[in-house]
């Protein structure tokens, strides 16, 4: 079950990566006047989304890309030309997918808390919701006799299968905050009542989590939620549950070059755990983010200083908290590789030492890389976080008013890479107005009196 096959892809290969950091660095979108940005593979992504329609064949499948890997409504677009779906969690991600120009049944809603107008908005689109509790059933039942509505609707389920090895990441432990709790007393039977209830409902979904999950735990999950399919369509001697929505989660690998496991990899572990999937009796709905997004990116920063310290050799860089954030609060669950490069985007020489890569954040914590062997750095180099595609810059944490860096999208085809900026670098204006320079006065003129 565990065996993985390599396949070949544009954004495994070292040297075009080191190609693309030279022209962009001739380019002038990384260097001293603009000392991060992110860069987004437009060949790899479209690669990968090949693959991943290939791995599933001609299956009825929707593949939902989850929007909150790459919230970029120009990525988001890119995908729905390549045919993708969109799997959105907040009214700000339903926006962009819109935007993005995702047909609504091409969408689908999840998240664990939707407010009634959240819920009443997503069923006038039609678009598809994936209820996270029974409560919200019921919510969705009295909206759905004020007004009908094309949407799909389907119910979460926690399958209880276990944790992987990042209990954040983990969606289906005993306790997750995700989904009916389906090994819970009386939880499989509600379900079930639930089918009998709510004519309207169709579909059973499932994500048991993300990076550290092993196959074996999100395959379980998808089997249990099959196995419930099929009770409730057994008993009700007519199919009830018709559409399976399997979530996303494959892991991707954050240690080296390979596409490992691929999309074709858990495909045949789906077949091997849960045959009747593949049949065709259910409408299959797939939320890959990860996947899709992390390896067909990097992140590139300026180092500002090197400074020695208690014996330690660290780099002050422009990438720390704001754009690694998972890696620098986790830092064992979440390693990134790093590469070196000169000022002028060569790689650097071989001869290693060790090093701390530090960000810009002022919290002591603020390291993306303890210890790592880099040919010596030195202030005016440059440094990559590999496979920050999805959940790192375009994930911005915006700690210290640091500023959130321009997006650029390359290609290579044709040779010569080119680029274009997808999102443009934030200005000292927007920081402002965000952060409420125009109500300077406003606690002024409150009037408060001191407490006492
Ligand atoms: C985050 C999330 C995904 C995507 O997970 P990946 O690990 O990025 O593939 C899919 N579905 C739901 C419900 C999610 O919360």
């Amino acid at each position: 079950m565990q065996a993985t096959t390599a396949v070949p892809h544009p954004a495994t290969d070292p040297s075009r990566r080191d190609r693309v950091l030279r022209a962009a660095v001739r380019a002038g979108l990384i260097g001293p006047d603009h000392p991060t940005a992110g860069f987004l593979d437009v060949d790899g992504l479209l690669t990968t989304v090949a693959d991943l329609k290939a791995a599933f064949g001609d299956a009825p499948v929707l593949h939902a890309f989850a929007a909150k890997s790459t919230p970029l409504v120009p990525v988001l677009r890119l995908l729905a030309e390549a045919g993708l779906g969109c799997e959105v969690a907040s009214p700000g991600e339903l926006a962009l997918a819109v935007a993005a120009g995702f047909a609504p049944d091409r969408i689908v809603l999840d998240s664990p808390v939707k407010t009634r107008a959240e819920l009443a908005r997503a069923l006038a689109l039609g678009v598809a919701i994936n209820a996270d509790n029974l409560a919200e059933l019921a919510r969705v039942d009295a909206l759905l006799t004020a007004v009908p509505s094309a949407s799909v609707l389907g119910l979460r389920l926690n399958p209880q299968v276990g944790a992987g090895t990042i209990a954040a990441m983990s969606t289906a432990s005993r306790t997750s905050k995700f989904g009916v709790p389906m090994t819970d007393p009386g939880a499989r039977q509600a379900v079930i009542d639930a089918f009998d209830a709510y004519p309207w409902l169709t579909r059973l979904h499932v994500h048991v989590g993300s990076q550290g999950c092993p196959p074996e735990l999100i395959t379980a999950g998808v089997g249990a939620a099959y196995d419930l399919a099929e009770e409730i369509n057994a008993r009700a001697g007519t199919r009830r549950v018709t559409g399976l929505d399997i979530g996303g989660g494959l892991p991707v690998d954050f240690d080296g070059d390979t596409m490992s496991p691929s999309h074709a990899d858990y495909v045949s572990w789906l077949r091997e755990a849960v045959p009747g999937l593949f049949d065709g009796r259910y409408e299959l709905v797939t939320e890959f983010g990860r996947s899709v997004t992390a390896k067909n990116g990097f992140t590139a920063a300026v180092v500002e200083y090197v400074k020695d310290v208690g014996g330690r050799r660290i780099a002050l860089t422009h990438a720390g908290a704001h754009l690694a954030t998972r890696t620098v609060f986790m830092p064992d669950s979440w390693p990134l590789r790093v590469a070196a490069y000169t000022a002028e985007g060569l790689p650097k020489g071989t001869a290693e030492l060790p090093h701390d890569v530090a960000g810009p954040c002022c919290f002591a914590g603020d390291v993306v890389a303890r210890d790592r062997p880099l040919p010596e750095l030195a202030p005016g180099d440059l440094i990559t976080l590999l496979d920050t595609g999805g959940y790192a810059f375009t994930a911005h944490w915006s700690y210290n008013n640091v500023t959130r860096p321009a997006v650029h999208g390359f290609t290579t085809a044709g040779g010569e890479v080119r680029f274009t900026t997808i999102r443009a670098e934030q200005t000292t204006a927007e920081i402002l107005a965000e952060s409420g320079a125009d109500l300077a006065d406003d606690l002024l003129a409150l009037e408060a009196a001191p407490w006492r």
